[in-house]
């Protein structure tokens, strides 16, 4: 925060400026989750508003990665007309 100024670090995607508004919090580039330390090249300071919207996007990535593995995990469903029953190999009983 100190080596920051107090100021939000946050990089505009338009302007390419930073926000610079009064930092509140600092947050880490690369969440806990994905690796990142607690090293001061890991952080930087935001204000509320730009590490509420990182925070929110990554929670929408971390569950969509585990909605991915999940449905990695489960066997895939058969379309029914591939579905290989043993008592359609057999002849009708007619
Ligand atoms: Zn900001």
């Amino acid at each position: 925060m100190k080596r920051d100024g107090g100021r939000c670090q946050w990089v505009r995607a338009d302007t390419h400026r930073k926000c610079l508004q009064p930092a509140t919090d600092v947050d880490h580039i690369l969440n806990d989750a994905a690796g990142g330390t607690d090293d001061d090249t890991n952080l930087r300071a935001l204000c509320t508003t730009h590490h509420r919207w990182k925070s929110s996007h990554e929670g929408g990535q971390a569950s969509g990665a585990a909605r991915r593995a999940k449905r990695d995990a489960a066997p895939k469903p058969l379309h029914p007309g591939l579905v290989a029953d043993k008592r359609e190999l057999e002849p009708p009983p007619f």
